[in-house]
């Protein structure tokens, strides 16, 4: 089996790769403080032997895991909380109130999962979803704090990427855990430009507007750094926040342009999503081989694009009605 890609970022945060579809697409971290730990975002079944392996070297027993915490209830985040809480005896499951019934009872995230990703992309990925016991689980409403021996998380609601979205501020590292509320920026993408970062519009919950307003509040907070679930940490600056708001504003167009196209409208869609963001990367100075950097891109862009024709197909019913 391969090591585990895992990275010390300080300050008692360690980004591990939860192998999910290819290397360093998405993390979970593992948060320390005095004798307890935490998970934020919870990868995938098969994640739990890596995770267990860096805990071990950390030296961190399973009963000191005393949180386990998905951003959203998207099963790249938290897919792997119910082994996780198997795993950790002590743990409690903290989790939005929208998320909460879907993670003690995982039946209709497991058939909203095959309806956007397919049967075998499902098996493949998510395999045995295991629930998560009512009595262990806190639910956390916006401003909820956890006092992690000593370390303050606290819970900010976030709708835009979902309803059932929060993210967690971390007054140590001065950073906040963003799950997808910061959209997504692979590594392999960094140049001297910094990091490229594009929206998340996975299916079923894109909120445009919602996700401005969750911006200003985020920012409001004065956050240094940012956790990513895809896929690691960046430096918060002014100039990252407003690619992200392009970004959204971007797919919002790229939408609205296509939303008579029919049948051809997802598939419209993805084509100028594509060509946008191929653009975009060499204007940001990528120098990857054009197929490699299509090849990065493309498990985005066809759940993204699914995304919008989504929300499209949600706008047409509210005018209908
Ligand atoms: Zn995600």
């Amino acid at each position: 089996m391969r090591e585990t890609w895992r990275q010390d970022l300080g300050e008692g945060i360690t980004c591990i790769d939860t192998g999910y579809v290819r290397p360093r697409l998405a993390a979970c971290y593992l948060v320390e403080a005095g004798d307890q730990a935490a998970f934020i975002d919870c990868g995938i079944p098969r994640s739990l032997p890596g995770v267990l392996e860096v805990l071990r070297e950390r030296g961190i027993a399973a009963e000191q895991v005393a949180y386990v915490v998905p951003t959203h209830v998207h099963l790249d985040h938290a897919g792997g909380a119910g082994a996780m809480m198997r795993a950790f005896p002590q743990a409690r499951l903290v989790v939005h109130p929208r998320g909460a019934r879907h993670l003690i009872d995982p039946s209709k995230l497991i058939a909203g999962v095959k309806a956007v990703y397919g049967e075998a992309a499902y098996r493949d990925n998510f395999g045995e979803l295991v629930p998560v016991a009512a009595d262990r689980v806190i639910e956390a409403p916006d401003g909820f704090a956890l006092d992690l021996d000593g370390r303050r998380l606290t819970f900010y609601d976030s709708p835009g990427h979902a309803r059932h979205h929060f993210c967690v501020h971390d007054d140590r590292s001065q950073g906040i855990f963003t799950g997808d509320t910061f959209g997504l920026s692979y590594r392999e993408f960094d140049t001297s430009k910094g990091p490229f970062l594009f929206a998340t519009t996975t299916p079923v919950q894109f909120d445009p507007d919602a996700w401005y307003r969750t911006l200003d509040r985020l920012l409001a907070l004065g956050a240094r750094r940012l956790y990513l679930t895809h896929f690691s940490s960046v430096e918060l600056t002014q100039s990252l926040a407003s690619r992200l708001r392009e970004s959204i504003g971007a797919f919002v167009e790229i939408a609205l342009a296509e939303e008579a196209s029919g049948e051809m409208r997802r598939r419209n869609i993805a084509e100028r999503m594509r060509a946008l963001l191929l653009e975009g990367l060499q204007a940001h100075g990528c120098e990857l081989p054009e197929s490699e950097c299509e090849s990065l891109l493309a498990p985005d862009i066809d759940l993204n694009a699914q995304g919008l024709d989504v929300w499209l197909s949600g706008r047409e019913g509210e005018t209908k009605t």
